[in-house]
């Protein structure tokens, strides 16, 4: 089996989810949805307070080179725009939606036969689609690279702990899956499509290898085998320079849930504002895979899943190797989240930082051939510019290494307050 160099080797908890079905969640009365589910400038509202949305209406309409459109995730009448402090810390602007219930009241776009590169791309942009692999990036642009491309490489490691979400479209969707790799392959006028799987993924691995116009690569189970770089490396054994992105290579690298929403897209005429998410962890007494509508309160999906506050300690959005901790479960979904996990004592580590012993077991670790340690001492000693040297800025914030720290160095942590100081900086 392919892989790369460096890495770790977690226990997964994926069989916490691994074999149950996406369940559909049900309409809760009110949503949330945000101006700003993906990189680069909010949405600008169409609606206003009082006017009655259909499922699948344009609600928001990209402003910009890099946006995207947003949608309607239910029928129902829009209160307003509300601002909201979202766990970050930020501020941002949503359109509050009451629902009134009707699944029958959905508008959507015409479905495509055929269609010709410019319109698969025109579709996606007019979707809303994103990456949604956690980037958020817009895909209409990844769509038109500047430069060459000859392979197109579908991300399906799935390589964070805990979440199924793309390992279940791929089995309970497989054609619609490689039927949306096949139009994004068009778009960018590629023939070469990868999806690269890890090896815990066999029932999906042996799904898709039953497909013709694709081909299909068993990569060993390890963290963070799912990086782009490692992925494009362990796949294609191309080297995608620091600072660059899989594209100076050739490859264009799409997760398994984007290219599943361009086949809704495209064949359906449906826009992207619902996704699968896994909701998991030994906190939650019902753990599932569910389909649910983007700004969909959190509390209302975790009371869904029988959440235990008692004995849950964090409970993270996202995985647990890259996700945040949530301070509260005041937010909402948007289209970048993958999973929310209610971890208790058993499944974090809660033991205080001690000082490095210079083992050198973060570098081993590392799949970026950083030294981590070298930018934890520089950071907590205040010295960001010695931080930056050491590699900081092309960290992609992975966590391995603090993963295999015997002193429970918190290295991510000076990662980003080195990036966010040196922003400041700037
Ligand atoms: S330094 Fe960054 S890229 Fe390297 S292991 Fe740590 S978090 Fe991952
Ligand atoms: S793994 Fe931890 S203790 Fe070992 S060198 Fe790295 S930071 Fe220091």
């Amino acid at each position: 089996m392919k892989t790369f160099k460096g890495g770790v080797h977690v226990s997964d908890g994926k069989y916490l989810t691994e074999y149950l079905a996406v369940e559909q969640m049900p309409i809760v009365p009110e949503y949330f949805v945000a101006l700003s589910q993906h990189i680069g400038a909010p949405a600008t509202p169409v609606v206003k307070a009082g006017d009655l949305v259909a499922e699948g209406q344009l609600i928001a309409e990209r402003s910009g080179a890099i946006s995207a459109n947003v949608h309607s995730p239910v029928s129902g009448e829009v209160v307003g725009l509300v601002k909201r402090v979202d766990n970050d810390g930020v501020e941002r602007e949503y359109i509050q939606i009451k629902a009134d219930g009707n699944t029958d009241n959905v508008v959507s776009m015409n479905p495509l036969v055929d269609p010709t590169p410019a319109e698969i791309v025109n579709r996606v942009a007019e979707a809303g689609i994103v990456g949604l692999g956690g980037a958020g990036f817009p895909t209409a642009v990844k769509l038109s690279p500047a430069d060459v491309i000859d392979t197109l490489l579908i991300n399906a490691a799935e390589c964070e702990p805990y979440l199924n979400c793309d390992n279940r479209l791929m089995v309970e969707n497989a054609k619609e899956v490689v039927q949306g790799a096949l139009l994004v392959a068009k778009a960018l006028g590629v023939s070469n499509v990868v999806f690269g799987i890890e090896a815990n993924k066999l029932e999906a691995y042996q799904t898709l290898s039953q497909f013709e116009g694709i081909s299909v690569v068993l990569l060993k189970k390890k963290y963070p085998q799912g990086g782009e770089k490692q992925l494009v490396y362990a796949t294609t054994k191309r080297k995608v320079p620091a600072g660059k992105l899989p594209s100076s290579v050739g490859v264009a690298v799409q997760n398994v849930g984007t290219v599943y929403a361009v086949y809704q897209a495209v064949v359906l005429g449906k826009p992207l504002y619902q996704r699968v998410l896994t909701v998991s962890g030994k906190g939650v007494e019902a753990p599932k895979n569910l389909l649910v509508r983007v700004g969909t309160p959190i509390s209302a999906i975790m009371s869904l899943c029988q959440y235990n506050a008692d004995n849950t300690v964090k409970v993270v959005d996202g995985g647990p190797m890259m996700g945040t901790t949530l301070a509260n479960l005041n937010g909402v979904t948007t289209k970048r989240s993958s999973g929310y996990l209610a971890l208790t004592s058993e499944e974090v580590c809660l033991a205080k930082s001690t000082p490095c012993i210079s083992c050198g077991k973060c570098v081993e670790a590392c799949p970026m051939n950083l030294m981590p340690a070298d930018i934890d001492f520089n950071a907590t000693h205040g010295d960001f510019e010695a931080a930056v040297k050491a590699g900081a800025k092309y960290c992609m914030e992975c966590g391995a290494c603090a993963y295999v720290c015997p002193a429970k160095r918190q290295i991510v942590q000076s990662v980003r307050l080195t990036k966010s100081k040196t922003k400041e900086a700037k």
